[in-house]
């Protein structure tokens, strides 16, 4: 198996075979042709696996066809949203993002507690449509206004156990409620505890499982 086999976008190959990536890990050969899909997955994957690359990949191809070069920010609405547990993986996501999209005209940014928001509040007025985000952070920005949720379509829960063992549940139901326009749903998670289940059985729409 190879990367040019799984159907992603040629700008999307270009930036793999600039990383120096050869083959696709196991997750990524499995869960890309079904992120490309539309479908909703729910992915046990640890840290470690590649599976970052694996919801990324897809997505950017996904997202490429329809990629807004307007100037105006009104017209680069978030339309993929990556929640993550920390700020060290939310930086590290972003990165990821940000190489595998550097052929495409997509913008991300990356936003998280624990530093100011004028420079976040800035990136977001300038329009992304890649954001990774830590929970409350985001929920902060919301109640300011510099980011609407409305027109997101795929939302990325990454290392779900993590953010409900953090406390974050109450915050990702307040970002679901905001989430109207979603349309794939993807959840990771190395454990699968009721409460995971439960996540997965209330927000995602016939998934398919992957693990490896
Ligand atoms: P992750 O599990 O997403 O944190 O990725 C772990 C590490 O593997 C990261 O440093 C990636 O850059 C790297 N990586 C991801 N996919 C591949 C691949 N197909 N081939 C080689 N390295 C990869």
């Amino acid at each position: 198996m190879s990367f040019a086999e799984l159907g992603l976008a040629p700008e999307v190959l270009k930036a793999v075979a600039g990383q120096g990536y050869e083959n696709p890990t196991p997750i990524q050969a499995k869960a890309i042709p079904i992120v490309l899909t539309g479908r909703d997955v729910l992915g046990a994957a640890q840290t470690g696996t590649g599976k970052t690359a694996a919801f990324t990949l897809p997505i950017l191809t996904r997202l490429a066809p329809m990629a807004n070069t307007s100037v105006s920010p009104a017209r680069h609405p978030v339309r993929a949203l990556i929640l993550t547990p920390t700020r060290e993986l939310a930086d590290q996501v972003f990165s990821n993002v940000t190489a595998y999209s550097q052929h495409l005209p997509l913008r991300s940014t990356v936003v998280f507690g624990g530093v100011g928001m004028d420079d976040q509040v800035k990136a977001l007025r300038a329009g992304v449509e890649v954001l990774v985000a830590t929970p409350g952070r985001l929920l902060d920005h919301v109640q300011q206004k510099t980011v609407a949720l409305g027109q997101v379509e795929i939302l990325v829960l990454d290392e779900a156990d993590r953010m409900l063992d953090m406390g974050f549940m109450p915050d990702i139901l307040r970002i679901m409620a905001l989430l109207t326009g979603r349309k794939q749903t993807l959840l990771f998670s190395a454990t699968f505890s009721p409460e995971i289940k439960k996540l997965a059985g209330d927000f995602l729409k016939n998934p398919e499982t992957i693990e490896v």
